[in-house]
């Protein structure tokens, strides 16, 4: 079967649905999502958007914090364009019926770490769902949009699946799995924006949902588009240790009311306070400190986990400032006002992907890529808090501006070849799948983590070369499934990190190998070339 639309959107988050939004008044527009259209980042992100708002702050300081954070490696171009469009990106949420936090006729501004200002605007603690239930109605009425869940892209389609196998780099839209009819599809179109979001779960513990397996970063690796810093991924220090759920984030709030974080008993020093060995701020201090020093306590002791205990303090205290976290995991038998938390630090974001350009423009013609995907330029070594979701409203419009602008000039779709199962049977084997994609997410969790070495690097690539190969020959030899395509991307993925970590000889930002410690005088973006 096949399907064509102006415009093809691989993505329902953010980035996606900004593009499809800003693309719909001229052109027809489809966008896929692998599940349900809801389930994102987006619609899991808490904290809110930053924007210069609050009289005395200024766009100078937004782009200060920015590169700050970024370890000089943001390029200053992109951090002033964005910072730049905040306050009217925000604007247009509120047009589309974001109910953002207010104070008097004022936006309510929050302040996170890295910020020197108050510039967060939020919905509560839940203003990525507020975003994501805002732009998917816009979507969901607008006619010249289609939304289409349930359609997990495989690969972008270039010149060599055209019928005359041309060898045009262009690219002219994709195959997908339909979940429902269970069979792969054809999608054309004249440009094709990726919207995929992050790779998180190339990680055994990842705050990002289930489907952050770095597609739309492996597919566009594989069509020919150079990937860039993909070294550089974001741990978040406190997230539940758990088999069952291993995506719950402990808000860092829950130290800042006194928290306390020790090492499990039946180990030496079992039961006592160990972040006062790492830092003065103990407890508070930066996040990145407090996620390097719970790994290197797991990492000396060999522990599962450590304890963050909040139970000294007034039961109704912590049941009154964490309703959400006390309820959770009281389902899950464990009463917070009396026993500690076993957390884990895990992926939270990440700051590599696909190179583009100010417009959205991959090194693909006729390909666009848009927020969590991209290497921007924007995040540099570390993503500065809240300047992620900013990312896509800016970038998801700038890529669908410049597509409308162009739109005539775009590769034309050449007739494509159907996908082809002619050589393919069922697998027999489904548990080589799970085994493999667990082997994965152990091995990038210890030894592609937080504290790295050359050692532990080469131990990963030696494991990785492996297992592509192996995936290779499962993938040519059996039929797609949604299962199977993860895979087949979280192995390109993995690899595009662990080279990408080994050829950094600095520890800079979000990079920290015990080999090379010190940061180099220069800074420069690793980019890796199919
Ligand atoms: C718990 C949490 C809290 C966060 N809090 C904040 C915050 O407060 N502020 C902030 O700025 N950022 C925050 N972030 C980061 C931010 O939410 C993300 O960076 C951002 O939402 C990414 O948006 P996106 O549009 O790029 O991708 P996503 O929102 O992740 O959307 C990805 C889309 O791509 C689709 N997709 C993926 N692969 C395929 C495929 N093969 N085929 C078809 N469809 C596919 C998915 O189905 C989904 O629709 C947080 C992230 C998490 C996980």
């Amino acid at each position: 079967m096949s399907t064509s639309a102006d415009v093809l959107i691989v993505g329902s988050g953010a980035a996606g649905l900004t593009a499809a939004l800003n693309l719909a008044e001229t052109h027809t527009v489809a966008v896929i999502a692998k599940g349900a259209v809801g389930d994102s980042a987006t619609g899991r992100a808490q904290g809110g958007i930053a924007a210069v708002l609050e009289p005395g702050d200024s766009f100078e300081s937004h782009v200060n914090d920015t590169m700050i954070a970024g370890a000089g490696l943001n390029d200053v171009r992109v951090v002033e364009h964005v910072v730049e469009s905040a306050p009217r990106a925000i604007e247009r949420l509120i047009e589309l019926g974001v109910p953002f936090a207010t104070e008097g006729n004022a936006l309510h501004l929050t302040r996170e770490g890295g910020h020197t200002h108050r510039r967060i605007v939020h919905v509560a603690d839940a203003t990525g769902y507020a975003i994501q239930q805002a732009l998917e109605a816009a979507a969901a009425k607008h006619p010249n949009i289609t939304l289409v869940p349930d359609m997990v892209a495989i690969d972008l389609i270039t010149g060599r699946h055209a019928a005359d196998f041309s060898t045009s780099g262009a690219v002219h839209g994709l195959y997908a799995w339909n979940r429902r009819t269970r069979r792969v599809e054809r999608l054309t179109g004249r440009a094709t924006l990726l919207a995929t979001g992050g790779a998180g779960r190339a990680y055994l513990y990842s705050t990002a949902p289930s489907g952050a397996t770095g597609d739309g970063i492996a597919m566009a690796w594989r069509a020919g588009c150079r990937v860039s810093n993909m070294e550089f991924m974001q741990f978040h220090p406190t997230c539940l240790y758990n088999l069952e759920v291993k995506n719950f984030l402990i808000t860092e709030a829950v130290r800042g009311e006194g928290g306390q974080l020790k090492l499990p008993p039946g180990v030496k020093g079992g039961g006592t306070r160990f972040m006062k060995r790492f830092d003065d701020r103990a407890e508070l201090a930066p996040r990145d400190i407090v996620a390097r020093a719970i790994d290197h306590e797991i990492k000396r002791l060999g522990l599962d986990y450590v304890h963050l205990d909040i139970s000294h303090r007034d039961p109704e205290f912590v049941k009154a400032h964490f309703p959400n976290i006390y309820d959770k995991l009281l389902g899950l038998g464990i009463d917070i006002t009396r026993e500690p938390i076993p957390v884990v630090p895990a992926q939270h974001y990440t700051c590599g992907g696909v190179l583009v350009d100010l417009d959205g423009r991959t090194d693909a013609p006729g390909l666009y890529a848009a927020g969590e995907v991209t290497q921007s330029g924007l995040h540099g070594a570390n993503r500065l808090a809240s300047n992620s979701l900013l990312e896509c409203l800016v970038f998801g419009e700038a890529a669908a501006r410049h597509i409308v602008a162009n739109f005539a000039d775009l590769p034309d779709v050449p007739k494509v070849r159907p996908w082809d199962e002619s050589r393919v049977t069922d697998s027999d084997e489904e548990v080589v799948i799970a085994q493999t994609w667990g082997e994965i997410r152990r091995f990038m969790w210890n030894y592609v983590g937080i504290v790295r070495s050359t050692k532990r690097l080469e131990r990963a690539k030696h494991r990785i070369d492996m297992l592509r190969r192996e995936v290779r020959d499962y993938y040519a030899h059996f039929r797609v499934t949604p299962d199977l395509i993860e895979l087949r991307n979280l192995v390109d993925v993995a690899d595009l990190i662990i080279r990408s970590a080994l050829s950094r000889k600095e520890s800079r930002g979000l990079h920290y190998t015990i080999d090379y410690p010190d940061l180099l005088p220069v800074a420069k973006d690793t980019i890796l070339v199919p």
